[in-house]
């Protein structure tokens, strides 16, 4: 297998000062994290991405530090911002040194690897790449308060970040700037060096600027319900612990059914396929297939989509054995499972009443983000 080449700087811009917003949206909450902690991860995570230098506002340094400190600090370069984002931008490209470079607004919490993927492959291919989405309203021309022409949108885009650029070129440009200033870096590269090249955007990555469209972020949410009935001489697993009881669940894998409801409720959340076409019965690795192994298959396909789980409650229903000592530790191992603290992690223990002896039954709901 090659190394992946880590051939790609980010500068990460986190120096505006929120006017919009009131307090400081960079500190806002986004699941369990800053919505600065989601940003960063994204590009932390990814295999191509080498120095990643954060502009900051000086009177933000400690608050930014602070929320990044469980990356180690030493994994990136603070740079101090300026007084427009172009100077800003600027100071974080003074401090590059990859051959190539993405630049991100600090407060697009919901970039995803698929897009700085794309980014990337139009970077290399093209020296430029730039994701931009249609736009779904109608756009007029207005003067003076009234509307006085049209302007076709096949022919507009809604520019978003990362934009990527050769190191050498996007330089280039900015040491052409002579004091301008721009709302991004595809304009200045259009009129210094040339037109950029346009990827694919996506709807999910939006930049927080106002309350309300933070308060507006989508989470969604997702069910899941499972059953297996009992029989003597199988191991009984329920949300990843093993129960002391003679019986255990009759199924192809290790039949956890708290694990199987909550794959499914993660999985309709991400409005994915069900545990079943993901885990096909008839595929000989499902044989005794360890419940939580299939949990962190599911979440990488989650974190992929740069979707993270704000809180899950599961419902376990049976009758024997009593649950109450085993449901700490049940929700550890899945909060760990799913990365999450174990408090965002709910679960409740029900009987039968006797109507349904030897069965597991378990609902899972989960808010993913
Ligand atoms: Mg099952």
């Amino acid at each position: 297998m090659n190394d992946v080449i880590k051939n790609f700087d980010a500068v990460i811009v986190a120096a505006g000062s929120s006017v919009r917003f009131g307090e400081n949206k960079l500190f806002a909450a986004v699941a369990n994290e800053t919505v600065l902690q989601r940003t960063v991860g994204v590009f932390v995570a990814h295999p191509k991405i080498d120095n990643i230098i954060i502009v900051y506002r000086k009177a933000d340094f400690d608050l930014i530090t602070a929320s990044l400190k469980d990356f180690g600090l030493n994994r990136f370069r603070f740079v101090k911002g300026g007084s427009t984002r172009t100077e800003s931008v600027e100071n974080g490209l003074n401090e590059v040194t990859a051959a190539n470079v993405l630049i991100h607004d600090g407060a697009r919490p919901f970039v995803s690897e698929e897009l700085i993927d794309r980014v990337i492959a139009s970077v290399e291919a093209f020296g430029s790449g730039i994701p931009a989405t249609p736009l779904s309203d109608s756009v007029r021309v207005v003067k003076d308060g009234l509307i006085t022409g049209e302007f076709p949108r096949e022919n507009v885009v809604s520019v978003q970040t990362p934009q990527g650029f050769s190191s050498e070129l996007i330089k280039r440009a900015f040491s052409k700037r002579n004091g301008a200033d721009y709302t991004d870096e595809s304009l200045l590269f259009s009129e210094k060096i040339a037109s950029p090249a346009v990827v694919k955007g996506d709807e999910r990555n939006t930049k927080i600027t106002t309350l309300g469209n933070y308060y507006g972020i989508n989470a969604n949410i997702g069910i899941g319900y499972d059953l297996h009935l009992l029989t003597y001489g199988r191991k009984f697993m329920l949300c990843g612990i093993e129960l002391e009881y003679p019986l255990g669940p009759m199924a192809v894998s290790d039949g956890d059914a708290g694990i199987h409801a909550l794959i499914d409720a993660l999985l309709s959340a991400i409005g994915s396929r069900d545990i079943g076409s993901h885990f096909p019965e008839n595929d000989p690795r499902c044989d005794g297939l360890d419940s939580a192994i299939m949990l962190t298959e599911v979440m990488s396909e989650l974190r992929r989509s740069n979707f993270k789980v704000s809180n899950a409650a599961i419902t376990l229903i049976l009758d024997k054995p009593k649950l109450a000592d085993y449901i700490p530790v049940m929700k550890v191992k899945l909060a760990r499972l799913m990365d999450m603290p174990s408090e965002q992690v709910a679960i409740s223990a029900k009987t039968t009443e006797g109507t349904n002896p030897d069965t597991v039954t378990a609902y899972a709901v989960v808010t993913v983000v």
